[in-house]
């Protein structure tokens, strides 16, 4: 049978594979077929895995052991639903730095070009435990380092909407997978926007959970106090589905939180109220469309009957140069395991010493090397308090804003970029100006805020519609009423 991919959700595909109109094989076929065709083209995946028949073979006999067994016997259907994962038989893509046992993971480096990896990342372990099947691993910026794929070794990622343009990135390639339809769901890591920005740039919903919800454990270290893991997926409810397969307490992540360790109450009595920070939306950097429809997009939250206020971030202009202190200082840090000793790729050179340079110098691409230098810099004694800690301390007083924010509003809304997807090539050559990309999706790291993009619309370029994303970010702990808002302004059921 043909399934249709460009309108599938998780929903719909779990729906049939339950009612018997699709095995999880088909479903499969179909998706592989549709990645391989625009693969060459997209460059979304590194690597299309050989055995994702296979695995959908395992997930179809799981589904006809459910049937059999108690969701036979059970005739009610909560019951059918509570024996049958939501996410048995859904093809995923998943980004190149997150393990999955005996694969290899990349980062998309040279440096760790034929790594396989010894252990699952714990999101994979439960993302097997619900029966999903792998379709393959995903281009990125090389270590999660960039906001346009092109600081992969493996080359760009092409968007699906405009091949001329980026996907967006780190996790272009976990976006473009999707839109392309060479997936139904996929995993990416946001360190300072890789999810949001890849899912605005490509008409998908993206989100960066609360800093400790998801395990980072088998996630390839960026910025340790700012890398989440997180879902891409075509509707809100997607993502939510995704999000609670792979979030919980982890004894290898000690920096995971437990759903108790927030209680977010809101404001709002029958909706949540909407927080605007006007005064950060001014400048040239931001494009006219962007504006445009940030507007009606609020015009569209008023109709829908939510209350917008204005509020104030005073200090939200320092939050971008924070990042581009902290997060290169916590990469110098992370990167110095790859020594050419443990693991990947090994240089010899005349000594000890030299096998390093060697190494370390062939490995690592121009962005990597970039921000080691940078962090090991601003973390050497002498430069360490006038950097770092100032860095950390304007962090602290950005997150005591957005708390004080978050007393009068539920949930603070912006663009998720200050323009849509960019053409290739046209930021490369000067990286501040590719940095400026993350202005709107850092504060979301830097505070351990949840932040999710939602597709608010399309900007006509070159007679193509390229998509654009709302950004909404919400109270520590407080993914649910991002789901709820979301889901209302995308038009979707909510449960
Ligand atoms: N574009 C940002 C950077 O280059 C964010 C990267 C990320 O979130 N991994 O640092």
């Amino acid at each position: 049978m043909k399934i249709d991919l460009s309108s599938m959700t998780i929903t719909k595909a779990h729906e049939a594979m339950k009612n018997g109109d699709f095995t999880a094989v088909d479903l499969a076929q179909a998706y592989l077929d549709e990645a391989k065709k625009r693969n060459p083209e997209i460059n979304a995946y590194l690597e299309i895995y050989d055995d994702v028949i296979e695995q959908a073979k395992v997930a179809d006999e799981k589904i006809a052991e459910v049937k059999k067994s108690s969701y036979a016997k059970a005739s009610k259907d909560k019951q059918r639903s509570k024996d049958f994962p939501m996410l048995l038989g859904i093809p995923f893509a998943i980004k190149d730095n997150i393990l999955i046992k005996g694969r290899i993971a990349s980062s998309a480096s040279k440096i760790l070009e034929n790594y396989r990896a010894t252990y699952d990342a714990t999101v994979i372990e439960k993302l097997k435990k619900e029966g999903v099947v792998f379709i393959g691993r995903t281009n990125m910026d090389e270590f999660a380092m960039g906001g346009s794929t092109e600081n992969s070794a493996y080359g760009v990622t092409k968007n699906p909407h405009h091949t001329s343009r980026v996907a967006g990135g780190s996790s272009g390639g976990s976006a473009a997978a999707l839109a392309m339809d060479g997936a139904l769901a996929a995993l990416g890591s946001d360190t300072g926007g890789s999810i949001r920005q890849p899912a605005s740039f490509n008409g998908l919903v993206g989100l960066k959970p609360t800093y400790g919800r998801v395990s980072r454990s088998g996630v390839m270290s960026m910025g340790s106090s700012l890398d989440q893991i997180g879902p891409f997926g075509k509707t809100v409810t997607d993502a939510e589905i995704v999000y609670n397969a792979i979030k919980g307490q982890d004894a290898l992540d000690g920096t995971t939180i437990s759903d108790a360790t927030y209680s977010p109450k809101r404001v709002g009595q029958q909706k949540p109220v909407i927080g605007i920070p006007r005064h950060f939306l001014t400048g040239d950097g931001i494009a006219k469309d962007v504006l445009a429809n940030l507007d009606e997009s609020l015009e569209h939250f008023y109709q829908l009957g939510y209350e917008i206020k204005e509020i104030k971030l005073p200090n939200i202009s320092h939050a971008l140069p924070a990042y581009y202190v902290i997060m290169p200082a916590e990469v110098s840090s992370n990167l110095s395991r790859f020594d050419g000793v443990k693991y990947g790729l090994h240089k010899d050179g005349v000594d000890g010493i030299d096998d390093y340079f060697e190494t370390r110098g062939r490995g690592f691409g121009k962005e990597a090397r970039r921000r080691i230098l940078l962090g090991t810099y601003v973390l050497s004694s002498g430069y360490y308090e006038a950097y770092y800690n100032r860095a950390n301390a304007v962090r602290r007083i950005i997150t005591q804003d957005f708390l004080k924010a978050f007393e009068d509003v539920d949930v603070i809304i912006t663009p998720t970029t200050p323009a849509p997807a960019f053409k290739i090539g046209e930021k490369t050559a000067d990286p501040v100006v590719m940095y400026l990309e993350d202005i709107f999706t850092v504060t979301a790291n830097l505070t351990g805020l949840p932040a999710m993009s939602v597709p608010s619309g399309f900007s006509e370029i070159e007679g193509k519609k390229l998509p654009l994303g709302l950004q909404m970010i919400a109270r520590h702990g407080d993914e649910k009423t991002l789901f709820e808002v979301g889901k209302e302004f995308q038009g979707e059921m909510i449960n």
